[in-house]
């Protein structure tokens, strides 16, 4: 753009240059042909008055008139022109002159115009006057009289004239040139810069428009051709402006969008560094430091992703992995190739997929479980069938004892199954819950009036101890009382003869507390942590033929109204159960 200025200023330089060479040129033509012409024309006035002057000197030869009488008629018709005239004999003596005395003359016969007079009858010469030390113009001819030798009349005039004449014409032409020179180069500045301002504008604007600052336009609006350049160049501004904005929105959505994704992406380019990563990814590679820049190997430093990666961009297919952190957490790596303009980069999604994993081992365990539950009440009912069939039928003492241990297995069946369907019917949230305030005092009170009779029966106390002004909670109230009654089971069926079992509520950190206690068996410290697992069961099988589902109801029904579930045992000495529930917001 620099260039382009300087070669327009140059360009308009080179321009009046011209101009002036031309005036210049022409100025020279004129003053020679002016020259030429003017000498031509004093030369054709002096040869006039030459035939004058020798038709009035030729009867003075004729007559044979003595040398002064020939002076005195040249000083005579000298008098009546502003011509010099000369009277020379062809010996080159001076017979007359009108501006000096002949006597004082010297001869004149080596004057070029005499000479070519003499030979020629005419003759003409420009030089310098010896007699009178200023330039001349002189024309000679030749004059016969009286058969004598001939004699030459000369008139000249001084050029003096002709010189001032011309030097006025070259004053007046070199005083045009320099005006005009100068005119032209006022004018080319005017134009020049007319031109170069709105340049230098454009210039200015497009530096910015390259810096980025789209919204800079060119102004004030130039006029004339610039101005239509102008309103192009702003149109465009206009243009990019929008569509960058247009660009830098839909960048935010699509940056919006992975960010909100829960799946982690990343891109990675020809090189395999990093050029894109989303939220999601951050926390998923748990990288403190900005991803961007760094190679896979760097952020994700595991085999089986690097290998997937490569047989990717090797065989431009879809790979997969799993990729097992520390911690436990494993993800499935997704890795697409993609053709961006002509090179392939990789684009890997991220997926945490260690709950998926768990539930899967979760129901994998589940069904070995339930199988196992099942299968022990079936073999039994089978081996006594079997039994019966054999002849134990023929013995009814026996048959009876057969039967009922038959119905206590048909009962224990029963008893899994309901649970279990109630169960899974609490997790798939098909079990009506209402969520209300309810009392926790008569839901509790209601629980252990349920056990009673079976306390009783075994000899058993049974307390109840609710704290005084107890606020309410939020829950289910049969609920509430399905979960006390499953506690109170196990502490009743748990606990020896002669035991005693208690229930209280209190109030701990916004939060009813129920806390179930026995006197009995207790639970071994290791078995603690997995005593609310499904089919869990802390005592063998022989002594505890219980479902392990009871716990796990409880567990499921008080996290659902968002409390807690705890237990604290010693074996041989007894067990709290305890669960928590938020007091309701007033
Ligand atoms: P179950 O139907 O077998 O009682 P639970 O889930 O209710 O199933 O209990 C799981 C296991 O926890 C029981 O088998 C028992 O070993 C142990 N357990 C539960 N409550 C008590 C308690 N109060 N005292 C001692 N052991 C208990």
């Amino acid at each position: 753009m620099v260039e382009m200025l300087g070669s327009v200023r140059l360009r308009i330089a080179a321009f009046v240059l011209l101009i002036v060479a031309a005036f210049a040129a022409l100025g020279v033509y004129v003053v020679r042909q002016v020259d030429s012409d003017m000498r031509a024309n004093a030369e054709a006035y002096l040869g006039s008055q030459a035939s004058v002057v020798a038709n009035a000197v030729r009867p003075l030869l004729e007559d044979g008139a003595p040398q002064p009488a020939i002076d005195a008629l040249v000083k005579r018709l000298g008098a009546g022109v502003d011509s010099r005239i000369t009277v020379i004999a062809a010996d080159g003596a001076v017979l007359g002159d009108s501006e000096t005395d002949p006597a004082t003359m010297e001869n004149h016969g080596d004057r070029p115009e005499v000479r070519q007079a003499l030979a020629t009858g005419e003759g003409a010469a420009q030089r310098h006057s010896s007699t009178l030390g200023v330039d001349f113009s002189y024309v000679a001819r030749t004059v016969f009289a009286g058969g004598g030798p001939p004699v030459v009349v000369r008139v000249a005039q001084p050029l003096a004239a002709i010189d001032s004449t011309l030097s006025d014409i070259t004053r007046s032409i070199v005083t045009a040139v320099i005006v005009t020179g100068a005119l032209a180069a006022l004018l080319s500045l005017i134009v020049g810069s007319a031109i170069v301002r709105p340049l230098q504008r454009l210039a200015v604007a497009a530096r910015n428009f390259g810096s980025g600052d789209l919204k800079g336009r060119v102004s004030p609006r130039p006029s004339g051709e610039a101005g239509e350049v102008a309103d192009a160049f702003n149109q465009m501004a206009e243009d990019l402006d929008e569509m960058m904005s247009s660009l830098s929105e839909e960048r935010s959505r699509l940056r919006a969008v992975l960010d909100s994704s829960s799946d982690g992406v990343v891109a990675l380019d020809a090189e395999g560094s990093v050029t894109l990563v989303n939220r999601a990814a951050e926390r998923l590679l748990g990288r403190q430091e900005d991803l961007l820049g760094h190679s896979l190997a760097w952020a994700l430093p595991d085999d089986g992703a690097l290998r997937a990666v490569q047989a990717s961009r090797e065989g431009k297919s879809r790979e997969t992995a799993v990729v097992e952190q520390s911690g436990g957490r494993s993800l499935l790596l997704t890795v697409e190739p993609i053709a961006d303009g002509g090179r392939w980069v990789s684009l890997l999604v991220l997926r945490d997929i260690t709950e998926s994993k768990r539930l899967e081992e979760t129901r994998r365990d589940f069904i070995a479980n339930v199988s196992h539950e099942l299968r022990t009440p079936l073999a039994s009912i089978k081996a006594v069938i079997e039994t019966l069939q054999s002849g134990a039928l023929d013995d009814k003492a026996a048959a009876q004892e057969f039967l009922v241990r038959a119905d206590a297995e048909v009962d224990h069946l029963a008893r899994m199954v309901t649970e279990l369907l109630e169960l899974s019917r609490l997790e798939s949230g098909q079990a009506p819950f209402t969520k209300e305030p309810v009392d926790i005092g008569p839901v509790l009170s209601r629980a252990v009036e349920r056990m009673r009779p079976q306390a009783e029966r075994k000899g058993l106390r049974l307390d109840l101890d609710i704290a005084p002004g107890l606020p309410t909670i939020v829950g289910d109230a049969e609920r509430l009382e399905q979960a006390t009654v499953n506690l109170l089971d196990n502490a009743v069926k748990f606990t020896p003869e002669g035991g005693s079992v208690r229930v209280s509520a209190r109030l701990a950190d916004a939060a009813v507390e129920v806390e179930v206690t026995d006197t009995g068996i207790g639970i071994a410290r290791e078995k603690l942590p997995r005593i609310f697992e499904r089919f869990y069961k802390a005592g063998s099988s022989q002594v505890d033929r219980g479902t392990g589902l009871g716990l796990a109801i409880v567990k499921h029904i008080i996290e659902s109204f968002g409390g807690t579930v705890s237990v604290d045992s010693t074996e041989g000495q007894g067990s709290t159960f305890r669960f928590s529930i938020p007091v309701a917001d007033s």
